[in-house]
């Protein structure tokens, strides 16, 4: 097999091959290390350790000439850079951590390690994850391998732009708030947020801990469900952990939408400016292939409020509320002392604190802590955290009643395809476009995005389902059927 058919194998037929000798884990990493190298103007990865890799690879080939199973034997994975792996840099895309290396693995990444997956390198992101474009990363932007003048999309920007050029065959990124499945979408590929606690979140560095869950990323929907399957489970180390239901999920991957109740709020098609018409026909062509194979579809509506304003208008407010509240806490471990950058230029401990964290921090990241210490701060507390929870209550009791009658909701990603590097020059302009994803982030339930097509330019254009709350394996299966369904 040449390097090229490799670069477009699924992860389920690396590991099959592997698994029966037809094919060598070295075999499989030369040609994950060549693309990488071929197009490494992206700036797809932070590090990038062949020696490693090599290491890993050794032992993963022992296993298997030893006669052992592996379910993701020899399969190269980029894990993005907020996700510990022990004895490489785990920068979160600051200059904060540029030259921290854990001393442990992040447990998703101890079970793929397991698994037999090969961790190739560490991925660029937005700064601590604050972003949607991997703009905001002390290494540099990564670029979209198949447009170089525009972004991967972000904050897991390096993890879908180390996937869709070849450099691996699964990724994981984190999803505070769609950092998954908006680069995903982008990049032509299947992203997941599973339900809040599938994913343990240790050695995940926190940015905001009720929102985020560590996600899979692949090529196709299979791959997905079978790195899920990898990853998922309880854990002692994070009590928010208590793993799945139903699994193992890739045992649902059945072809049929057959009696589905696929709900469509047409609020997120008509309601919100700037969604792009080839995003809108996505959706629209993704509804029409569900009840031509057998599923009830309906256009619906989100409830009006007495201002006749629908929970739309309230969610990326209460969503930055919340998520730069608690990145102000999560943050404050770095003050210079403990770990992290420390200024050489202090002269007392307060000035020690104060240069450290003006120097190490950048801007997006200096903007939330300030905005998330002023929304929990005495006398503010009321006005704003308060009311975004109550928000985040409301959406919740409306998705809850959306659940009553339906199995999924169909919608964007977001509201365009890639954007042109350094196009949204403001943060004003870049937060209203995370409205469509931040919903499964408030509510805990799972979402995922299916590619569906192209826009005017090429450049790939996604849909979201989301589900409710553990129903992680019917949403693969509706995933899986869709997905299917586009490539009949
Ligand atoms: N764009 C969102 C934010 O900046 C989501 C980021 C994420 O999911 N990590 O908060």
């Amino acid at each position: 097999m040449t390097d090229m058919d490799l670069l477009h194998c699924s992860a389920m037929e690396i590991a099959d091959k592997i698994n029966k000798k037809e094919l060598s884990v070295q075999a499989v990493l030369d040609a994950s290390y060549g693309a990488a190298e071929k197009q490494a103007d992206v700036n797809a990865f932070i590090s990038l350790d062949r020696a490693y890799a090599d290491r890993q690879g050794k032992l993963v080939q022992e296993r298997i000439d030893a006669g052992e199973f592996l379910p993701l034997a020899g399969v190269p994975v980029a894990i993005k850079d907020n996700i510990c792996v022990e004895g490489l840099p785990a920068t979160c895309g600051s200059r904060m951590l540029a030259d921290f290396a854990p001393c442990y693995d992040a447990e998703a990444v101890k079970r793929l390690k397991a698994a037999g997956a090969i961790i190739v390198g560490k991925t660029n992101m937005d700064e601590f994850g604050m972003g949607s474009t991997t703009e905001n990363s002390y290494f540099g932007p990564t670029l979209h391998p198949m447009d170089k003048t525009r972004v991967p999309g972000g904050s897991s920007g390096g993890s879908a732009a180390a996937l869709a050029m070849g450099a691996c065959t699964l990724a994981l990124g984190s999803d505070t708030g769609g950092s998954v499945r908006q680069p995903a979408s982008y990049c032509g590929l299947v992203g997941m947020k599973p339900t809040y606690g599938t994913v343990s979140r240790f050695g995940l560095v926190s940015y905001a801990s009720s929102l985020e869950q560590i996600g899979p990323m692949g090529k196709c929907v299979r791959d997905v469900a079978h790195l899920l399957d990898v990853i998922a489970g309880s854990d002692g180390r994070d009590v928010s952990c208590i793993g799945g239901r139903d699994m193992p999920f890739s045992e649902s991957l059945i072809r049929d939408a057959e009696g589905m109740r696929i709900a469509v709020p047409e609020d997120f098609l008509t309601d919100l400016p700037g969604v792009q018409p080839a995003v809108k026909a996505a959706v629209e062509r993704g509804a029409k292939l569900f009840s031509e194979h057998g599923a009830v579809v309906e256009y619906v509506r989100f409830p009006r409020m007495k201002n006749e304003e629908t929970i739309l208008r309230y969610a990326v407010p209460a969503y930055y509320t919340i998520a730069d509240a608690e990145a102000s806490s999560n943050l404050a471990r770095f003050d210079g002392v403990k770990y992290g950058y420390r200024s050489a230029g202090a002269g007392n401990l307060r000035e020690q604190y104060e240069k450290s964290r003006g120097e190490g921090f950048g801007d997006e990241v200096k903007r939330r802590i300030l905005l998330g210490t002023y929304v929990l701060s005495a006398g503010f507390y009321e006005d704003y955290y308060r009311q975004a929870s109550r928000v985040r209550r409301m959406i919740r009791d409306t998705f809850d009643e959306l659940f009553e009658h339906y199995d999924f909701i169909l919608g964007p990603v977001a509201p365009t395809t890639a954007p042109v590097l350094h196009s949204r020059s403001s943060f004003m302009d870049q937060y209203p476009a995370d409205i469509y994803t931040i919903f499964a982030n408030l509510t805990g339930m799972p979402a995922i995005t299916v590619p569906l097509g192209q826009d005017e330019n090429g450049l790939p254009v996604g849909v979201q389902l989301m589900a409710n709350v553990f129903c992680d394996a019917s949403l693969l299966q509706a995933a899986y059927s869709l997905e299917a369904y586009a490539n009949e």
